[in-house]
């Protein structure tokens, strides 16, 4: 029988996004809604990590499931580091994804290309089902900001995070490719051994 994860999310998106980069392992992915979760945690840590453990822990223990929490932003050099772990409230909690990354890119006007240099970064943290961290995983996507929105895909800030390699930005590149190079997949990746080692041991 497959094992039950809980991944702490009320987005039905980023659980079939986890479930597609890990299709071989024998999981039932369950979202909070799935489960009946409704309470939030509130997510003041001060880091990526505090955040994504926070919700691990508080999720596993409100559940009793084994429980998976991610917790990722982008951090602009120019910036010094932000919006970091307030990417989602950039701006204000009123603003749309097009209008939180109109204003990265009005408050990186006149900021010449080399210095446009940011990262997508996401910290992965896994809990038992009484709630105690069995590990965490990092993911890092570098890449700098456009001048200019290009694509349609993913979501959020794809369309200005700008992919050098690849000369497109994150919303011009297939969905299979995001899922590889992105901050959340290699995180992932990165949490895998545990994962199996973790779902296999309680299935
Ligand atoms: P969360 O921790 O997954 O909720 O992500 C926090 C915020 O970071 C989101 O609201 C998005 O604005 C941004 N973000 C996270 N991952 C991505 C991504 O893959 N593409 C674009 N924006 C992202």
């Amino acid at each position: 029988m497959n094992s039950e994860l809980l991944v702490a999310t009320h987005n039905k998106g980023k659980v079939v996004e986890f479930k597609e980069m890990l299709a071989d392992l024998r999981i039932s992915w369950k979202s909070l809604d799935d489960v009946q979760v409704s309470e939030d945690v509130e997510e003041n840590g001060d880091s990526f990590e505090a955040n994504a453990i926070l919700k691990a822990q508080s999720y596993a223990a409100k559940s009793g499931m084994i429980t998976l929490a991610d917790d990722s932003g982008l951090q602009v050099d120019a910036l010094g580091g932000e919006p970091g772990i307030f990417t989602a409230r950039y701006g204000g909690t009123a603003l749309s994804h097009q209008e939180r990354y109109q204003l990265l890119l009005r408050n990186l006007e006149g900021v010449p290309w080399e210095l446009r240099s940011a990262r997508f970064r996401c910290v992965i943290a896994l809990a038992a089902a009484d709630g105690a961290i069995l590990g965490t995983a990092e993911g890092v996507c570098e890449g700098m900001i456009a001048l200019e929105p290009a694509g349609s895909g993913g979501f959020g800030y794809d369309p200005v995070f700008y992919l050098p390699e690849r000369s497109l930005t994150m919303a011009e590149v297939p969905s299979a490719v995001k899922h590889q190079i992105s901050h959340r997949g290699r995180a992932l990746q990165a949490m895998e051994p545990l994962l199996r080692k973790t779902v296999q041991g309680a299935g």
